[in-house]
């Protein structure tokens, strides 16, 4: 549905690259969204940010392969959702803009998966969809990102491809709820609060789901693309109204990050390597 040349086209309209040193900013979701770093896409593929993101073995996002399931040098597992213990409380957030991607912070919550409990940090969402599924993207992505309760460098990442509600399938209240306010914060460093966003709804879809497993990376550059994500991508797919999927695409342009490995091969490679 998104073509390389039309997310290059849209790319030339993303942010330029500012460094910033600080360890896990992004991971945690801050209030000081101002000092967040802003990064580019201008080069889809991320290999000029440099360091793991050019070189990394184990880079994500990638196209997930269904046939590739349980392929040993895909690395790529399917794991039923009945299988994660989801503690999501309904609780009001703030929808903070870390230029380009928009997330909503200052939350709480767990998840406990193969007898490690994470802690939630944090969401945010990507337009188009950074995973693709049998070779389809996504109009937008969202990342829940934990943590190991043990240890804060290690994440976990759930997360769903979202799609044009398109009256067979509703738009997901939660989504909806969590992006209501998007518009409200345009520029990087804007934050409001959400209404009341239904978390515990939306672990029961999660809990039902089946997921895509495997070991990747972080998809930018804060820091490194860092390797050793617990990634946990959903098979079914989430909905969302057209104007929510068009508000924030406006806020956040194209910042996903290409696919990192090329179908029916090396699930992963770095990037083009
Ligand atoms: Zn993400």
């Amino acid at each position: 549905m998104f073509s390389k040349a039309l997310i290059a086209l849209l790319a030339i309209g993303a942010q330029q690259a500012v460094a910033h040193p600080a360890f896990g900013h992004d991971l945690e979701g801050r209030s000081d969204a101002h000092h967040a770093p802003v990064i580019s896409y201008a080069d889809e593929t991320g290999q000029s940010w440099g360091g793991l993101c050019k070189t990394g073995k184990r880079q994500s996002p990638i196209d997930l392969h269904t046939s590739l399931i349980g392929d040993k040098d895909a690395g790529l597992a399917e794991l039923a959702g009945s299988n994660i213990k989801f503690s999501w409380p309904n609780q009001i957030a703030n929808i903070s803009n870390h230029g380009p991607a928009v997330y909503v912070e200052d939350i709480s919550g767990s998840m406990t998966v193969a007898s490690k409990k994470y802690n939630l940090k944090q969401f945010h969402f990507h337009t188009p969809s950074e995973h693709w599924i049998d070779s389809k993207t996504g109009a937008m992505e969202v990342h829940f990102v934990h943590l190991d309760e043990n240890d804060a460098t290690k994440p976990a990442v759930v997360g769903a491809l979202i799609e044009l509600a398109d009256g067979k399938n509703t738009p997901n209240p939660v989504i909806e709820t969590a992006l209501k306010k998007v518009l409200s914060v345009p520029d990087q460093g804007n934050k409001t609060k959400t209404d009341e966003v239904q978390l515990t709804e939306l672990a029961k879809f999660f809990a039902s789901a089946s997921f895509f497993t495997y070991d990747g990376s972080l998809t930018t550059p804060t820091p490194d693309c860092s390797e050793g994500v617990k990634w946990h991508v959903a098979k079914q797919r989430l909905y969302a109204s057209k104007a929510t999927l068009d508000n924030a695409a406006k806020i956040m342009k194209m910042n996903a990050r290409w696919v990192t490995n090329q179908p029916s091969k090396d699930m992963h490679r770095g990037p083009y390597n």
